[in-house]
């Protein structure tokens, strides 16, 4: 008889994960925190946010930071902030999630969607140049599923045609490149704090920047308060009092104070995240079929931001065996494993058709000299990219033994192929209906 779970062999997984995943972790620092602000009626104040963005900059090594109600909204702000406006054009990875750049229209610029790369599912640099046009301003660089974005081959594209870059780490929170610190590499750097991410503050996102111009810009966005006579960009001073995107960006202070006892704990706990994960990836090292989606980390220059972990599959080394069966069979090991990471955006159609404005034309295109949906057709990697991923166990806790048992059941399902193959229905179509457009499910 098999020993595969599917085939009625016994589970791998079989011990009771107790706390393992369960996040954010708090303590009574919190939930003291959060009453203290309410019991000061401060919900609305920014003295706690300030603070908040002191400690952040501090700890990021960024010069300014600033927080905003969400990360969309710090996105958003990190976009106007480099200048981005109609008729702009805006480069991002197909693979993301859509708050990365959806607002892009909101200032009438225009996406132009590049490729990841096959082993980072990053946004591929050799794909980038593809897609510069003279109306290029930025580059939105997502370092995605925890994995740090090449970098030096990004900022030395920007540099030579003169484009700014964006970082969204909303995915890699607390990880480094080539010993920077995620977030400090771009011109500007954004992040969600949703309860979802890594860094978890509830409701919340956060902009950071050396630069002053971009600061002061990104403030004047939707922070009304703040946009004061304290400004020195020229170009802004005019119009201080009110915010220039017409919207409030203010985040609420229970966030800013989680936000500022989680920055005490953060390091110490991703740390122990980043043993975790490793070791469940050294336990997988050379399984056929297998590829760890993980940044070499043995030199201490390296260090992934671990969020929602996944994995890749080399299917050509399982005799083409279907991400879905894969899943399946894992699955019934007693592992709660989903296929495929988000949908390609320019497969949806608000990249495609809706006509948001009113312009009588797709918001897509309206804005720019050329039908930028015809870089969509060579998107190779970007189309195929949820019938080779999987998720993998985000484990919070370095506990050998639970890690054991988990690895044990990747590991007997890739060593099971032959039998999987049988019965294998493929994956529903290429890669549409086994991705997702978002990870986190609010209940
Ligand atoms: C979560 C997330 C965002 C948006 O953040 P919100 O706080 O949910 O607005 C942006 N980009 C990426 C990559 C994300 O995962």
């Amino acid at each position: 008889m098999s020993n595969l779970a599917i085939f009625g062999g016994s589970k791998s997984v079989t011990m009771d994960p107790g706390d393992m995943f369960t996040w954010p972790i708090y303590t009574i620092e919190e939930e003291e925190a959060v009453l203290k602000v309410l019991r000061e009626r401060a919900m609305s104040a920014t003295a706690i946010t300030m603070e908040f963005e002191k400690e952040f900059a501090k700890w990021q090594g960024s010069k300014y930071a600033l927080a905003y109600t969400n990360g969309t909204m710090s996105l958003t702000a990190a976009m106007f902030g480099v200048g981005l406006g109609v008729g702009d054009e805006i480069i991002c990875p197909s693979v993301t999630y859509w708050a990365t750049i959806l607002s892009a229209y909101t200032l009438g610029a225009t996406p132009v969607f590049a490729d990841i790369d096959p082993d980072t599912l990053c946004v591929d640099p050799r794909d980038i140049e593809r897609c510069i046009s003279d109306r290029t301003k930025a580059i939105m660089v997502v370092h995605y599923l925890s994995h740090p974005a090449d970098m030096d081959a990004i900022m030395a594209i920007a540099a030579k045609h003169n484009i700014k870059v964006i970082e969204d780490h909303s995915h890699a929170q607390g990880g480094f490149y080539k010993g920077r610190r995620i977030g400090t590499i771009g011109h500007v750097s954004a992040t969600s704090m949703m309860t979802g991410k890594s860094f978890a503050v509830g409701e919340g996102g956060i902009l950071t920047t050396d630069d002053q111009t971009i600061y002061e810009r990104a403030l004047a966005a939707c922070h009304y308060e703040r946009f004061n006579d304290k400004i020195i960009t020229p170009e802004l001073k005019p119009y201080n009092g009110l915010p220039l995107l017409g919207m409030k960006g203010r985040v609420n202070q229970f966030s800013s104070a989680i936000g500022l006892v989680q920055l005490k704990y953060y390091d110490e706990r991703i740390k122990e995240i980043r043993k975790a994960m490793n070791y469940f990836w050294d336990l997988l090292e050379g399984v056929p079929g297998i590829q760890a989606h993980r940044i070499d980390e043995s030199d201490g220059s390296n260090m992934a931001g671990w969020y929602i972990a996944h994995g890749i599959l080399k299917s050509d080394e399982l005799g083409g065996l279907s991400v879905t069966r894969f899943c399946e069979a894992l699955c019934a090991e007693g592992v709660s494993c989903s296929m495929g990471v988000n949908n390609p955006l320019h497969t949806h159609g608000i990249f495609k058709s809706a006509d948001i404005y009113n312009h009588g034309m797709p918001t897509r295109i309206a804005n720019t000299s050329r039908d930028v949906r015809e870089l969509d057709r060579e998107l190779p990697q970007s189309r195929i990219a949820n019938s080779r991923t999987y998720s993998v166990p985000w484990f919070k806790h370095y506990r050998p033994e639970v890690i054991q048992e988990y690895a044990e059941a990747y590991k007997k399902v890739a060593l099971g192929y032959k039998e999987l193959l049988e019965g294998d229905k493929g994956n529903n179509e290429e890669t549409m209906g086994i991705g997702r457009w978002f990870f986190y499910k609010s209940t």
